[in-house]
């Protein structure tokens, strides 16, 4: 059972004159604040909710307790890689050394950011099979965003202003079409096969003249590898075109294959997806873009380079793009991504891809026999299924699925995405679950999809709140706690 006084508001728990500090009497003469601050002096006293230590704790402790996690619950939010955060990235992450660290601290002082930083670098580039590297957008879709403005730069040196369009799967993540639309870029939809595959004569007969990018998720927000991916690029480069990597599902081809040596010429990684980084609430994250040699005068300052032995900022790149975020992008979450990626070393990363597929496989196959999945052949990393035939045979839909979960413990699958799927239900397990948590989970769908329809209409109903209006929350939010009176 919840603790409902959690979710009471702690200035609806205050009584004035509780007190949850002792402080010693004062022993120096008391200065007047007025005499301090003059006019600037506050008049009246500042109404803070008053409160005991213990309920102040308690308090806390009980509203961190609503929500789910990944240290808490299983996640298996698809096309998110919510996966397992080491522990270990934390402390390293809190040393003095880094966390204390001042971005105008000239370069001398710093070389052992820098290091890391560089490092870094060499790891994505070697990675992704693309040799240049920014580590500075702010997260995935920023990635996006900024690699499409290096193309455009690009573009531009050739003379090639008429390049404007951007080419986007039908199963695309909405933040590709977003960040086209962005930069000015038009984008037209490739229709997908029924197998889930890009549909080749769709992608001929709309690749031209004009065409910029190739957007492509691969493997897909389907969960499948694209097997015609060289075809594919060989079509839009000998259109002109580039190709672009959209990196978030990078968890099931980690030293398996490289997106540079199947066609990719610009990528960019989600670090707190792929490499461990916490990232409930929607951030912070990361986005670095590797990028092929053609490509690297046009990646934004600074870079982190190494010179004569030393580590630096290179600011003097006359065809960059400039800075996208300031200093040299979001540090905490590149030290997480940089120990992930060494405590695993090039076999464990392979390790981590190949227990992702294996998981994604064992729940497809043990799933299928209750909820239809939408490609019955092997996924990758993730699979999409649908609630489409239970909606039509007896109402229930992939919302109820997804809610009634909560009550069974399991943080809900991605509902409704990809968007061509009809009552879409994306699972995505990552590589660190065991058989045991992947059986409990198969067991509470099963036992939900013989629920009432009624039932899970209702649901859910252990947490603090049922079914809110979310389209009003979403948009006429309240932030601001007012009185009752
Ligand atoms: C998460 C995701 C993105 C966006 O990444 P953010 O880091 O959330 O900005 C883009 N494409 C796909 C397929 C994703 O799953």
């Amino acid at each position: 059972m919840r603790n409902r006084q959690a979710t009471r508001l702690i200035f609806e728990l205050a009584k004035p004159g509780r007190r949850a500090n002792l402080l010693p009497k004062c022993d120096v003469p008391a200065t007047e604040a007025s005499e301090i601050y003059g006019a600037a002096a506050r008049k009246n006293r500042l109404n803070l909710p008053e409160l005991a230590e213990g309920d102040v704790v308690r308090h806390f402790t009980n509203l961190s307790t609503l929500n789910m996690s990944v240290d808490t619950h299983f996640y298996p939010l698809g096309s998110c890689t919510m996966k397992y955060n080491p522990k270990r990235n934390e402390r390293l992450a809190s040393l003095p050394g880094i966390v204390d660290l001042h971005p105008h601290l000239p370069s001398d002082s710093v070389q052992g950011m820098l290091e890391l930083l560089w490092r870094l670098q060499c790891y994505l580039a070697d990675i992704a099979g693309l040799p240049a590297v920014s580590l500075q957008p702010a997260a995935g879709a920023h990635g996006e965003l900024t690699a499409l403005m290096v193309a455009r730069a690009y573009f531009r040196d050739l003379g090639q202003m008429e390049r404007t369009q951007v080419l986007v799967p039908d199963s695309a993540h909405g933040t590709n079409p977003a960040s086209a639309a962005m930069v000015g870029y038009q984008t037209t939809t490739i229709r997908s096969c029924a197998d889930g595959s890009v549909d080749l004569d769709d992608l001929r007969s709309k690749i031209n003249s004009r065409t910029a990018v190739f957007m492509i998720t691969n493997p897909s927000t389907l969960g499948l590898f694209e097997a015609k991916i060289r075809e594919i690029a060989e079509l839009v480069h000998a259109a002109g075109g580039l190709i672009y990597l959209d990196g978030a599902n990078m968890n099931a081809i980690l030293g398996i294959t490289r997106p540079g040596d199947f066609g990719a010429d610009m990528m960019h990684f989600n670090p707190h997806k792929t490499f461990s980084g916490p990232h409930g609430g929607g951030g912070p994250g990361a986005g670095p873009i590797c990028v092929r040699e053609f490509l690297e005068p046009y990646l934004p300052i600074p870079r982190v380079v190494k010179r004569d032995g030393r580590f630096d900022l290179q600011f003097d790149a006359p065809k960059s793009i400039g800075r996208v975020r300031s200093f040299f992008g979001n540090v905490g979450v590149l030290v997480r991504a940089y120990c992930y990626i060494l405590a695993n070393g090039r076999e464990g990363l392979k390790a981590v891809s190949q227990h992702a597929v294996l998981n994604a496989n064992y729940l497809l196959a043990r799933l299928q026999r209750s909820l239809p999945v939408v490609n019955e052949r092997r996924c990758m990393h993730e699979f999409v299924a649908s609630a489409s035939k239970l909606k039509k045979e007896r109402g229930i839909t992939a919302l109820d699925i997804a809610k009634r979960l909560l009550d069974y413990g399991f943080h809900a699958p991605t509902v409704y995405f990809p968007l061509t799927v009809p009552e879409a239900i994306m699972i995505e397990p990552t590589e660190t679950e065991s058989k045991e948590t992947l059986d409990a989970f198969v067991e509470a769908v099963e036992q939900i999809i013989g629920e009432s329809a009624q039932q899970l209409h209702d649901s859910p109903n252990s947490t603090p709140i049922s079914r809110p209006d979310e389209v009003t929350a979403a948009r006429k939010p309240i932030m601001i706690w007012k009185p009752a009176s």
